[in-house]
């Protein structure tokens, strides 16, 4: 940040009087710029013993699958958040279900979280961010192309608590130097 998105004085990055970390501080207005991480939100979305994965049209990893998921806006829920991406993402109405997994991600300063759903129909499609919409069994998830690490632990997490019937809330945290799980 280099401006005040007050008053459009040049901002100093400072630690605050009363502080511990260094904030953006405004010289002119004195107000201070937080930065705190984001949150995004998705599904699981389920049909029969199949997941429904979107195949990404926009960086980063474009090309390789995912969970519907995004970017959490400001006056909804987490819940809400979760059936307006994959609506978005999918074009598929889902009905959500438990929170299921919440991972935090502090090198890029986020944190994801996933709740099972039940999809409402097969009257899916690929959304605007997405080349390719389809349902998955367990055998032919593409391990290898998929696009981001809580997501692939997320459904590491499902089938294995599904092969147990024994079914949890899971939380994790992904680290730079780790592998895909
Ligand atoms: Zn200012």
């Amino acid at each position: 940040m280099k401006f005040c998105s007050t008053c459009g004085a040049t901002v100093e990055f400072r630690i605050p009087p009363g502080d511990s970390l260094p904030r953006h501080v405004c010289g002119s207005c004195g107000d201070i710029h937080y930065q705190n991480p984001k949150i995004v939100v998705g599904a699981l979305p389920e049909w029969e013993d199949r997941i429904l994965l979107c195949r990404r049209a926009i960086e980063p990893r474009l090309g390789k699958w995912t969970l519907p998921a995004g970017f959490m806006e400001n006056a909804e829920s987490t819940a809400q958040g979760a059936v307006r991406e994959t609506l978005e993402e999918a074009c598929a109405r889902i009905e959500v279900g438990d929170i299921y997994t919440l991972i935090d991600v502090p090198h890029i300063n986020q944190v994801h979280i996933i709740y099972r759903a039940r999809l409402l129909d097969l009257d899916f499609r690929p959304g605007e961010e997405s080349l390719e919409v389809a349902l998955f069994q367990e055998a032919d998830i593409p391990w290898n192309e998929i696009a981001f690490r809580t997501i692939a632990m997320t459904m590491r997490h499902y089938f294995d608590d599904r092969r147990s019937g024994r079914w949890s809330f899971h939380t994790g945290i992904v680290t730079p130097d780790m592998p895909l799980p």
